[in-house]
C-alpha cells in the first residue's frame, strides 16, 4: 500500500476513486515500469492504474478459462492432453490490470513443497506430458535457486521434451535478466521463453539488453501481445511493436483477444478489430513478425486462432482469393478438388 501511496502523491489522484479498487484487486508496480509513464491515462498508465470500472463489470467470470476446474493438483492446468500449464509463481512485480488470473492477487495459492511434489509426481506419472508451460505469476521473479530446482526436477522426467516458460519480467523488471539466470535457464534446453509485451514504448533499452541475453544464450524467444482498449488496438502501434520485437530476436507468437475476465471489460475490444489488425499487417511487414490472432475461449475450452477472411469462393474450377491490397485474383483447382473444397468453405462461411 506504501507504493500505491507515494504513486497517488506523485501523480496527483483522487484516492477515493481508487481506494476501493485496490482492495479488492491490488496495485503493485516496479519502478522501471512506472518510469515508462508520460502522462496519466497514456498507454502504460491504462495498463497499470487502478481504475473504477474494474469493480463496476457486471459481466464476466473469476476464472474464464476454467482453470481451477481443470487443475487435478492445485495450480497444475491440465487442458490438453500432451502438455500442462503450471503455475509455480504466485507473484508478479507488477499488477496488470488486464491480467485473467487478478482473482488470485489477494488469494494467491503459493507453490508450497507438497503441491511442488504433487505436482511433479502428476506429470511423471503421465507419460504423454510432453510439453510443461511455467507461468503464474511470474516464473522469472522466483528466487533463482528455485526455478533452478524446478527446472531440474522436470528435466529429470524422461518424457518432458519441452519446457516453456511465460514471463513479462523482461518488459516489467528487466534488470533480473542476469546472465546468470540466462545461463541458468540454457542448461534446461530445449527451453523456450515466451515475453509478455504489449506497446511499443516497453521496448526500452534495459528490456532489448534482457531479450538479448536470453537469445545470446541460445533460447528462443516468442512473445504474446494482450490486444488492449485504448491500449495497442491501432495499426501503427502493433505494428511498431511487432517490428520491434523481431529486431530483439523475439517471434510473435499470439495476438490475444481479452479473455471474459470479471473486472477487466473496460479493456475489451471487437473482434473485428483484432481481424482488421491482421489484415492490416499480412504482406506489409514480415510474415515472421506475424501473430496468430487467438481467442481463448470460455470455459477452458483451448485457444482458437482467427484469420481475416481472404478466401471469396469457387468459380468453376478456380478458388477466388483477395489478394492483401483486396484485388480477386483465380487461383486454378485440381480436377475434381472443387467439391470436397466448397463444403470446407461452406462450413466456414455458413454464418448468416
Ligand atoms: C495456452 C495454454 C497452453 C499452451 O498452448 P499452445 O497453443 O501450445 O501454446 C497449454 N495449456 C493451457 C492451459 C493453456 O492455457
Ligand atoms: S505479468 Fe502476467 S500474470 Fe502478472 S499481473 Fe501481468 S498479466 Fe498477470
Amino acid at each position: 500500500m506504501k507504493a500505491f501511496e507515494a504513486f497517488v502523491r506523485q501523480w496527483n489522484l483522487t484516492p477515493d476513486d481508487v481506494f476501493p479498487v485496490v482492495d479488492r484487486f491490488p496495485f503493485r508496480i516496479s519502478e522501471h515500469f512506472a518510469g515508462l509513464i508520460q502522462f496519466p491515462g497514456d498507454a502504460i498508465w491504462k495498463q497499470v492504474v487502478p481504475d473504477e470500472r474494474e469493480l463496476l463489470d457486471a459481466g464476466g467470470w473469476e476464472d474464464p478459462l476454467a482453470e481451477e476446474g481443470l487443475s487435478p493438483v492445485p495450480n497444475l492446468v491440465h487442458r490438453y492432453p500432451n502438455r500442462v500449464l503450471w503455475l509455480v509463481s504466485h507473484e508478479c512485480p507488477v499488477h496488470c490490470r488486464f491480467c485473467t488470473r487478478k482473482r488470485r492477487w489477494s488469494d494467491p495459492i503459493p507453490l508450497t513443497e507438497e503441491l511442488f511434489q504433487a505436482g511433479l509426481q502428476y506429470i511423471e506419472s503421465r507419460s504423454h506430458i510432453k510439453d510443461v508451460l511455467l507461468s503464474g505469476g511470474d516464473p522469472l521473479f522466483l528466487p533463482l535457486s528455485r526455478l533452478d530446482a524446478i527446472l531440474s526436477a522436470l528435466r529429470a522426467i524422461p518424457h518432458v521434451e519441452i519446457i516453456r516458460i511465460g514471463t513479462r519480467i523482461p518488459c516489467t523488471l528487466p534488470r533480473l535478466v542476469t546472465h546468470r539466470l540466462a545461463k541458468t535457464l540454457a542448461r534446461h534446453h530445449p527451453l523456450y521463453v515466451n515475453v509478455h509485451f504489449n506497446h511499443p514504448r516497453e521496448l526500452t533499452k534495459e528490456a532489448r539488453e534482457a531479450c538479448r541475453r536470453l537469445a545470446s544464450a541460445g533460447i528462443p524467444l516468442g512473445s504474446q501481445t494482450v490486444l488492449l482498449r485504448g491500449v495497442n488496438d491501432e495499426l501503427e502501434t502493433v505494428k511498431e511493436l511487432l517490428e520491434g520485437l523481431l529486431t530483439l530476436r523475439v517471434r510473435p507468437y499470439y495476438l490475444m483477444q481479452m479473455d471474459l475476465t470479471k473486472g477487466t471489460g473496460h479493456f475489451r475490444t471487437p473482434i473485428a478489430t483484432g481481424l482488421k489488425l491482421l489484415a492490416g499487417l499480412r504482406n506489409r511487414i514480415s510474415g515472421l513478425a506475424i501473430p496468430h490472432f487467438v481467442i481463448d475461449l470460455p470455459g477452458g475450452h483451448g485457444k482458437v486462432p482467427l484469420i481475416p477472411q481472404q478466401v471469396e469462393g469457387i468459380e468453376g474450377e478456380q478458388l477466388i482469393l483477395k489478394s492483401y491490397r483486396g484485388q480477386r485474383v483465380a487461383y486454378p483447382l485440381l480436377e475434381g478438388e472443387s467439391g470436397e473444397l466448397a463444403g470446407m468453405l461452406k462450413a466456414v462461411q455458413r454464418s448468416p
